[in-house]
């Protein structure tokens, strides 16, 4: 199956009104490979204005939104306001809202509140499946169950222990829990979404890449549900992102380091012992990784169509090389979109 290239913008806070018709006089210069998709993340509240000077061959993403239509939500904005404004995609889940800004708290937060109800949920269905013994609501317990089933143990969560719970595996039990709420929302509002996954640096460097990208993704499934057509995946290890470090796009070249081994950085492993040596996957590894779970756990026919894009420091100097990957559909740049060089990116296949 081919799948359509699809490079992604992201231009975070950046631009002012001047800049932003600069960069889309450039890309209307282009010129821009027609087979490829693009999109581009503006910040919100020049959406509106993004739109009213794009060529439509350019279709406009908001970074960000929130998972509820309308309500006491200040600051946010929701998928509904987005497809007012003429926009039809979103971008969710970037690592920027959880690790810089703070996003995590907030969205602990909130799903602390929905906890007492999804307890009482899986109560309900339990009593359900005891009488109908149907499938349907098996499956649906046993993704409840996932999600929570690191919290249980915590009835009530105090306020001063939110910090502490930040570093446990159960809080991400939570965080991935309110991407998953948001990207549904946004899917049901009529939104196509990249939904963006990817490691930290200590994730890599303890071998954890797959597992880490495998519970991200896993989270994702119920709330995508039969719309895997309206998703792109975004596959950003976090290490990447600004950095000007990027996962190495060669396939199949797995770097295995060994403890007492020299890093690129000068810097060594500690000693472990016995412990497996540590494989650095390549970006095409990780995809075809991302794939094959795909495959696996959804359908071979989603997993053939899905485009999953590499985002990190792409730049036009290393894009040719990463577009030439197999399982590599595209890219979701950063700092590269707000510049001239996002064409010569976007026509990366050519
Ligand atoms: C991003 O913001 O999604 C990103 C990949 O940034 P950069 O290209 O600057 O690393």
């Amino acid at each position: 199956m081919t799948r359509k290239f699809v490079v992604g913008g992201n231009w975070k806070m950046n631009g002012d009104k001047n800049q932003i018709t600069e960069i889309i006089n450039n890309l209307k210069t282009g010129p821009l490979d027609t087979n490829v998709e693009i999109v581009i993340g503006v910040p919100a509240i020049y959406l509106a204005y993004v739109k009213s000077i794009a060529p439509s061959n350019i279709a406009i993403a908001a970074q960000n939104c929130w998972k509820a239509p309308k309500g006491a939500f200040t600051g946010e904005i929701s998928p509904a306001m987005i497809i007012d404004v003429g926009c039809n995609w979103v971008i969710l889940g970037h690592s920027e809202r959880r690790t810089i800004f703070g996003e995590k708290d907030d969205l602990i937060a909130e799903k602390l509140k929905h906890i007492e109800f999804l307890l009482r949920l899986m109560v309900t269905m339990l009593c359900r499946i005891r009488h109908a013994q149907t499938g349907f609501y098996a499956s649906k317990i046993i993704i409840l169950n996932l999600r929570i089933k690191n919290i249980l143990a915590c009835e009530k969560f105090e306020d001063e222990k939110l910090e502490e719970l930040l570093n446990q595996d159960r809080c991400q039990a939570l965080t991935e829990l309110g991407k998953t709420l948001q990207v549904k929302h946004a899917l049901e509002s009529g939104l196509k979404v990249i939904a963006c996954i990817g490691e930290t640096l200590e994730e890599r460097e303890s071998g954890k890449t797959e597992e880490v990208v495998f519970r991200q993704i896993q989270a994702l499934v119920p709330a995508i549900g039969d719309k895997w057509n309206d998703v792109v995946l975004a596959y950003e290890p976090v290490w990447a992102i600004g950095t000007g470090k990027t996962a190495t796009p060669q396939q199949g070249r797995k770097q295995t380091l060994h403890p007492g081994v020299s890093r690129d950085n000068g810097t060594s492993f500690p000693d472990i012992g016995d412990e497996k040596p540590i494989v650095h996957q390549s970006a095409q590894d990780v995809h075809a990784a991302l794939r094959n779970w795909i495959s696996t756990n959804v359908s071979s026919d989603v997993a053939a169509q899905i485009r999953v894009q590499y985002g990190g420091s792409v730049t036009a100097a290393n894009a040719r090389e990463l577009a030439a990957c197999p399982d590599i559909d595209g890219f979701l740049v950063g700092g590269a979109s707000l510049k001239p060089e996002f064409v010569d990116i976007v026509n990366a296949t050519k």
